[in-house]
This record gives structure tokens, sequence and C-alpha cells, in this order.
């Protein structure tokens, strides 16, 4: 399977994933049509299917012109969007296949950002929307804290250590600095975030990372590290945090960062 990373609007990114065998494509949260057309155009595919992450309107905005264009577009999200993700055709539940192409993946459930947030897999390459970010993880709009550290370290955390993770946002240079700024312990923080810097001035993108860098480097999927606990500590003393309860300050602390 190729992907073809489309960047769109201020700093999200759309993927379009093509069948070899078949030249069909998919694409991933298409959050305006222009771009996403263009690479179609380009790479000379048949546009067949939409993966929809999540119903925001930065994942979902190209959905109504896209199906105008294509009326056979087979739209997939999580069963619980149902009348919030533009024209979607299939509504996933657990257990569910992905398919387009001769290509077939899986989905994880992932609450936390959004209640009906899901990452598509196909074998060692998944899409996690605004779940896990390089670096961070998105914002609490609908889950609750112990949802998102579930969604993030058992659920994106269960799949194999060199899984590349494609993320929905360029958000990666300013989490590195928060990453740095609770674990300043951490020389892989350091040395990430020289190398994103170097790639971002040459007009590159950070996009993917792999899940083996993540759990080096992404503070809410570190958050039994002696230096995150003791930094989370600090801020409310006397308390013995469990693991969930540093996830919940983390994300906290990233808020007002
Ligand atoms: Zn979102």
């Amino acid at each position: 399977m190729e992907i073809i990373t489309i960047p769109c609007l201020e700093d999200n990114f759309a993927y379009l994933l093509i069948c070899p065998n078949t030249q069909q494509a998919a694409v991933v949260d298409p959050s305006e049509t222009a771009p996403v057309q263009k690479a179609i155009e380009k790479h000379g595919v048949e546009l067949t299917t939409i993966l929809n992450t999540h119903h925001h309107w930065d994942h979902v905005g190209g959905n109504k012109e896209l199906k105008a264009k294509y009326p056979e577009l087979i739209i997939y999200g999580h069963e619980s969007d149902r009348g919030r993700i533009p024209e979607q055709t299939v509504f996933l539940k657990s257990g569910d296949e992905v398919c387009f192409g001769e290509q077939t993946g899986t989905f994880l459930h992932n609450p936390g950002h959004t209640s009906g947030a899901i990452t598509f897999v196909f074998g060692k390459t998944a899409f996690t929307g605004d779940t896990l970010f390089a670096a961070g993880c998105g914002r609490l709009f609908e889950g609750t804290p112990e949802q998102m550290h579930d969604s993030l370290n058992i659920q994106i955390g269960g799949l194999p250590d060199d899984t590349e993770l494609y993320f929905g946002h360029e958000y990666t240079v300013a989490n590195l600095r928060f990453a740095l700024s609770v674990e300043t312990g951490n020389t892989e923080i350091n040395k990430k975030l020289a190398a994103v810097t170097t790639l971002r001035s040459s007009g590159k993108f950070s996009t993917p990372t792999t899940l083996a860098e993540e759990r080096r480097t992404n503070p809410f999927m570190r958050c039994s590290s002696a230096e995150i606990c003791a930094t989370v500590t600090s801020r409310e003393p006397g308390h013995n945090l469990s693991e969930k309860e540093v996830f919940r300050t983390l994300r906290e602390l990233k808020n007002n960062f």
C-alpha cells in the first residue's frame, strides 16, 4: 500500500492510501477537497473510500464535496458518529473490517478526544487522527483522562513496536518542547527535537512516527517514568499518584503550556 501525505488547512494531514493491485484509493480525513483532488489526479487513482477518524470539521470538511463528485464513495466512521460525519455510509462496530481495493484493515475504538474516535490499522501502518500525535495526544473534548490513557497505552500501545503512526496535525515541535519541560533528562526528546526542527525548516513534515519512538518520547505514553512522576507530584505534593492520575495531570499541564 502506498501512502501519500496531503497537507491541508493550516496544520492538518489527510492521507491518500493507494492499493497497488487495483489503483483504487482511500483518503483518511479529507478536511478540504482541493488538495485531495490534486493528489488523486497526480497519482491517477480511483477514489473509492473515505476513512474518517472522528467527526471534527477539520477531518470531515471535504466529505460532502467529494461524495457529490464521486457518488459511489464508501465513507467509514465509528457507529457512534452517526449523524455527525457528513455522508457516512459505514457505521463501524467492534470486530468490523475496513476495506478498499484489495486492502483489508481493522480499527481501534479510541475514546478520549471524541467519543467515537478511531485509529485505522492496515498491517504495520496506523492512522491515529487526533488521538495520538508525535510526542503528544489530542485534547479531551468528549472523554475522560482514563479513557484517553487506555486508548493510547492499551489500544494503540498494543500494536507492534515498529508500527508506523500517521497522525492528524503537525504539532510535533511544540509537543516535544512540552515533553522536555516535564522530562528534562530524556536525551531522546532532545535528539528528536533537533531532528524535527531541521525537517521543518526545510519544509518537510514529521509524520509518520513509530510506536517505538513514541514510547521513548511521548510523555502521555511514559506516565511511569520516574522523572515525569516527580515533575507531576511536585504539583500535587503529598499525593501518591497512580499512572492514570499522572496522565490526567500531564494533560492539564499541557493545556496550560
Ligand atoms: Zn479533532
